[in-house]
């Protein structure tokens, strides 16, 4: 069978399939339950977590990308690609899951068996022929990205947004587009752009309009994303900063709070950097060490900020901090010894700031040189008696040691915007891939001729399409004020993979002129990188949020 499989079989195929990968990861999912005694034990398992979270991640992947092509097909407008991306990308995941269990039978006891049909239905759609078509029809339209959205806001935000990004985020100057202009020179995004974005309500894209927002709902702020991060990633992720105070504060800020700083946030005039690493303390966050102690200015009760920090993104730049702080001395209360707070500083555009405050207390910043995610910089932080006020510790009293729970909730719907950051860097490595295959000549051929080539490009936008309809699923489902991480979670995780090995690919696909640096293929590649460290790196996310809300009892989310 080929990719000439009438459509309705290939969806048929494909669904059988996904319910397949879905059957199988549920019973890795019980017996994973089982082993770790209900997610007390992952530590004792966890390869086996890390495995799990990956298999559960891809089957509804496949799920969700079955479940776009059949709506698509329901409503008559069903395509061939669509189908067939469908069919290829379930039987990669049937495909690994059956490997994995036949390398670790023990994981999988009581999963249902392969039988020869299924069997039949895999090597149906990892066809070479299927996914070199696909890859031809995708280098045909240069890649671009027209997926249905079924949501008008969506679609129209897309389409403006796309727009924008093109016009501004890469508008040329001497030659140069500015996103690749601030990636090569290291330089900070520009206050024109960030004055754009509040002129056209991007930073209140979460903020219900009660408080001057524009909350568009989560499909439509990943379609934002999806586009700005397209032209670069620093563009896309203007917006995550607030996003995440924005969460903390709907959640557990005071009346009084919101309405002090949503509003402003809502209209980007203030800049965030959002500070929880610190250099000692990454993934182990219950160890926070920065400590805040209760102190007084002028007869103004408030908390002193003593400490170091790691990694704070557009820290210089940045208005307010969200700093996690120790408010309670008990180091052994971990988690519930945190509280959050809304620091004050000035704007700094360098490398380099030292803040002393009117009050007396020291802020510096240094930020630390990284191959990509230029244009925000991320910094070493020393805070040295730093005065803040006791009505900005988010909650005041009653937030006390509820930081650590505000910030997480903060990050659960940061992540689903991360889905849409990497699809929007993944996306735009595809279509210059697809640009590049049909200009570049070897062997007196276009290399876009060639079987591997359009093999290879199959490959990448299967898999973007896969990450793109989970992350859109997870976007509709999930409910403002909701608590529910394990969607964001996966969909950062996957959308990430796909983002570094997409850019990867695409840039051997350009060969030696992709290591060039005025090439933008290097940009993507750089940039890609980040994505599966922060907001929780790779392993943590695995292991702490995905594999303990899949194996703990009633939550498979
Ligand atoms: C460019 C960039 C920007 C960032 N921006 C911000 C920001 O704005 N604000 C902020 O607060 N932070 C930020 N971060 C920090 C980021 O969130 C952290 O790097 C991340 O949370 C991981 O922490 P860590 O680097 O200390 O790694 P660690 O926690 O030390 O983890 C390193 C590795 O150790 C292993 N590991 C750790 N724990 C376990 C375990 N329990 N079991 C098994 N293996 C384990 C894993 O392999 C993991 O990948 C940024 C980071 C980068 C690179």
């Amino acid at each position: 069978m080929t990719s000439n499989a009438s459509p309705a079989r290939a969806l048929t195929a494909a669904r059988t399939l996904a319910k397949r990968a879905d059957a199988l990861a549920r019973a890795a999912i019980a017996r994973a339950a089982e082993l770790t005694r209900g997610g007390a034990g992952i530590d004792e398992h966890q390869v086996l977590c890390e495995r799990l979270a990956l298999i559960a991640t891809e089957a509804r992947a496949a799920t969700a990308l079955v479940e776009y092509a059949e709506r698509l097909a329901s409503s008559g407008r069903g395509d061939a690609l669509s189908e067939d991306e469908a069919l290829a990308y379930a039987a990669e995941v049937v495909h690994k899951i059956v490997g994995i269990a036949q390398a670790h039978p023990d994981d999988f006891a009581g999963a249902p068996e392969i039988d020869d049909a299924a069997r039949a239905l895999v090597r149906e759609g990892l066809d070479d022929a299927r996914l070199r078509a696909i890859g031809e029809r995708v280098i045909a339209v240069r890649g671009v990205n027209n997926v249905e959205l079924d949501d008008d806001d969506a679609t129209s935000t897309r389409t403006f947004t796309r727009q924008f990004a093109k016009s501004e985020v890469l508008k040329e100057e001497d030659g140069i587009a500015l996103a690749d202009r601030i990636h090569r020179d290291d330089m900070l995004v520009p206050d024109s752009l960030i004055r754009q974005f509040a002129e056209l309500g991007f930073f209140g894209s979460s903020i219900p309009d009660t408080y001057g927002g524009t909350e568009m709902g989560y499909l439509t702020m990943v379609a934002l994303t999806e586009e700005l991060s397209a032209a670069s990633l620093i563009a896309g992720s203007l917006l995550t900063r607030s996003e995440i105070l924005t969460r903390a504060l709907l959640e557990g800020g005071t009346d009084r709070q919101k309405q002090a700083w949503l509003p402003r946030l809502a209209a980007g005039e203030i800049m965030v950097g959002v500070s929880v690493t610190e250099p000692d303390v990454g993934s182990d966050v219950a160890s926070v060490q920065c400590r805040a102690t209760p102190g007084e200015h002028v007869g103004r009760k408030g908390w002193l900020i003593n400490g170091a920090k790691a990694w704070c993104t557009f820290a210089g730049r940045a208005n307010v901090l969200a700093l996690l702080a120790r408010t309670d001395p008990d180091a052994s209360k971990g988690y519930a010894g945190l509280s959050l707070f809304i620091v004050p500083k000035g704007p700094f555009p360098g490398h380099q700031f030292e803040y002393r405050q009117p009050e007396g207390g020291l802020l510096t910043g240094e930020a630390i040189h990284t191959p990509g995610y230029r244009g925000m910089h991320s910094y070493i932080l020393n805070f040295e008696d730093y005065f803040v006020l006791a009505e900005n510790l988010v909650g005041e009293e009653q937030g006390q040691g509820r930081g650590f729970y505000l910030t997480l909730g903060g990050f659960a719907i940061g992540r689903l915007q991360t889905g849409g950051r990497a699809l929007g860097v993944a996306q735009a490595a595809l279509e210059k891939a697809c640009a590049y295959v049909t200009q570049r000549t070897q062997f007196g051929r276009a290399i876009a001729e060639y079987q591997l080539t359009q093999y290879k490009v199959g490959v990448m936008a299967t898999r973007i399409a896969a990450a793109r309809q989970l992350t859109y699923s997870v976007a509709r489902e999930t409910q403002p004020g909701a608590r529910a991480p394990l969607g964001p979670a996966m969909a950062k995780l996957f959308a990430s993979d796909i983002a570094v090995y997409v850019t990867q690919e695409a840039q051997l696909l350009h060969g030696g002129w992709g290591y060039a640096e005025e090439d933008r293929i290097t940009r993507y590649v750089a940039d890609a990188q980040v994505l599966p460290i922060f907001e929780g790196v790779k392993a943590t996310l695995e292991l702490k949020v995905i594999a303990r809300a899949l194996v703990a009892p009633g939550s498979r989310g």
